[in-house]
């Protein structure tokens, strides 16, 4: 599977297999700790466009500064959908067609996964989604496996709890649907009752291996797991369905951490909005900050696959 040329667009983690997700782990480590100097030669004269149409702070930065470290360029437009043509009704694929004759590639980040999957193929330079509406977020889910693989060294047969919005959180999506690819993984989907997994996307998961199971108790999803995945309810996209303070069940405090054995790892792709007290931070089970470092990696890697040519 090759990354390189015009037709490929990193829009879903399933176009990624096995192999591609360790050709970029190894490439993400190579570009951590290759001479600074060579890695600024890598995208060197390219340029990157990044499009946001959905808030974000860390993965523009962590995008914008992948490419920067790269040695390429970033034009952007941070709240494209009241700033840009779309306001004016331009479609997405005539926006590609249009920052395709400016940029070498254009990182998205858009509210409607749909959209972005056909609008993709009118783009004549490669389009990567970071992050779109409730669907997917393929980059985040390659950063979550590479920090699993650099934490615990292996992506096969983990016992993961998976806790907090499952129907809106694309992160859990793309997470779930990446590591279903390793075998033997076994998932404890932790959550408030109206946000579990969408039922196709569960379906899918389980016909491709990935063993689910439904836990009631915070203490039964965390108990002796090999990673636990935490993420934030996503009010702004709820119509009221869950009580702000009900949320409070769904956090993890420092008396939970007797429940995890030593190699365990928490990982939350951020923000955190009170499910991880601040407490939990300094044990070393805390992966969550070296995830964001993993992330800047990762995305490079990400970028140098597509742009930047083979590895020396
Ligand atoms: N930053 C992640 C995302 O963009 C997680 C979140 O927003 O909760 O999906």
């Amino acid at each position: 599977m090759t990354m390189r040329g015009r037709g490929f667009h990193a829009l879903t983690v399933n176009q990624f297999d096995v192999p591609l997700v360790r050709e970029l782990m190894e490439r993400a480590e190579w570009l951590r700790t290759a001479d600074r100097e060579e890695v600024r030669t890598r995208l060197q004269g390219r340029i990157v466009a990044t499009l946001f149409y959905e808030p974000s702070t860390r993965t523009r930065l962590s995008f914008e500064s992948a490419v920067l470290r790269l040695g390429g360029s970033v034009v952007g437009a941070e709240n494209a959908r009241e700033s840009s043509s779309s306001k004016k009704g331009e479609t997405l694929e005539d926006v590609f067609r249009v920052v395709g004759c400016y940029a070498d590639a254009i990182v998205i980040r858009h509210h409607d996964q749909e959209e972005l999957d056909r609008a993709a193929p009118f783009s004549p330079v490669p389009i990567v989604n970071a992050g779109a509406g409730s669907g997917e977020h393929p980059t985040q889910a390659l950063l979550d496996v590479y920090t699993i693989w650099r934490e615990l060294g292996r992506l096969e047969h983990l016992t993961l709890a998976v806790m907090g919005d499952l129907k809106y959180g694309r992160t859990v999506h793309s997470l779930l649907r990446l590591l279903a690819k390793f075998p033997g993984v076994r998932v404890r989907l932790f959550h408030p009752a109206p946000l579990g997994l969408p039922g196709d996307l569960a379906r899918e998961l389980e016909a491709s291996g990935l063993r689910l199971e439904r836990v009631e108790r915070l203490e039964d999803a965390i108990r002796g797991v090999d990673v636990v995945y935490q993420t934030r309810i996503q009010f702004e996209r709820l119509a009221g369905e869950v009580d702000p303070q009900a949320a409070r069940l769904y956090a993890i405090t420092a008396s939970h951490l007797v429940l995890l054995p030593d190699h365990a790892r928490i990982l939350h792709p951020l923000p955190r909005v009170g499910e991880i007290a601040p407490e939990v931070d300094d044990d070393v089970r805390a992966a969550y900050f070296r995830q964001v470092e993993n992330g800047l990696y990762m995305r490079m890697a990400l970028l140098d696959a597509m742009l930047g040519g083979e590895r020396p």
